[in-house]
Parts: C-alpha cells; sequence; structure tokens
C-alpha cells in the first residue's frame, strides 16, 4: 500500500488525513504503520514497541494534546482507538488538538509543519 507522497502517511481515505493531498493510487484505507508514523513525528507521544527487544512496530502509543488524551494500540492486528472514533476521524480529532495545542507551544508547531501536515483552524 503506497503511502501519502506528500507526507509519508500511510492512507486512510481517499483524500489524506494529513496534509490533505489527493491520493491517486488509492484503493483501500490502511492503519499498518499508523502509530509508528504518528510516533515517529510526534516526540511527545509515548509509544511502545513490540517484537525482540522492542524494536518491532509501535504497539501503543499514547499524546496528550489540547486537553485531551489520545491513545492506540493493535490487539491481534486490530487498531483500538481511544476516543472511539473511526481512524480517520480519530486523525482528523487529534489534527485539530494539535493545531490548537501549537498556538501555543512552538515545539508542537514545529513538529507539525515539519512533518507536513495541514494545521486546522
Ligand atoms: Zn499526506
Amino acid at each position: 500500500m503506497p503511502s501519502c507522497t506528500v507526507c509519508g502517511a500511510p492512507p486512510l481515505a481517499r483524500t489524506c488525513v494529513f496534509c490533505h493531498t489527493h491520493h491517486r493510487a488509492y484503493t483501500a484505507p490502511t492503519v499498518v504503520g499508523l502509530l509508528d508514523y504518528l510516533a515517529r513525528h510526534l516526540p511527545k507521544a509515548e509509544a511502545q514497541r513490540g517484537g525482540f527487544l522492542g524494536r518491532g512496530s509501535v504497539r501503543t502509543f499514547e499524546l496528550h494534546a489540547g486537553g485531551e488524551t489520545f491513545a492506540g494500540r493493535f490487539r491481534r492486528g486490530e487498531l483500538e482507538l481511544t476516543p472511539k472514533f473511526p481512524p480517520e476521524a480519530w486523525t482528523e480529532r487529534l489534527l485539530v488538538a494539535l493545531s490548537r495545542e501549537a498556538e501555543g507551544d512552538a515545539d508542537v508547531r514545529r513538529a507539525v509543519s515539519r512533518s507536513g501536515w495541514a494545521l486546522r483552524k
């Protein structure tokens, strides 16, 4: 499954949730790699990896942003998200919270703009 050509995110919808780029090769949504992708771009997130010596992919993810807690974990191959939303809506909500946070936090602002994500107004 090709990731977004602009920001590198796994495709959750036909239009990239992170940077609003239209995916030309989109066929179906995928959440594989979503937590890895988020952990890589959000240094404040707490992430735990699976696999040998914890070098595998991210299994659990947690981030406090904009007064909310966002969490995700893979269990038996299924992605469970908190708050309970489908992946696309959860990510949209996370980006709204990060945009709110970015207003008063230069580190968050840098992390978001460096990732190529579109801030929400
Ligand atoms: Zn993108």
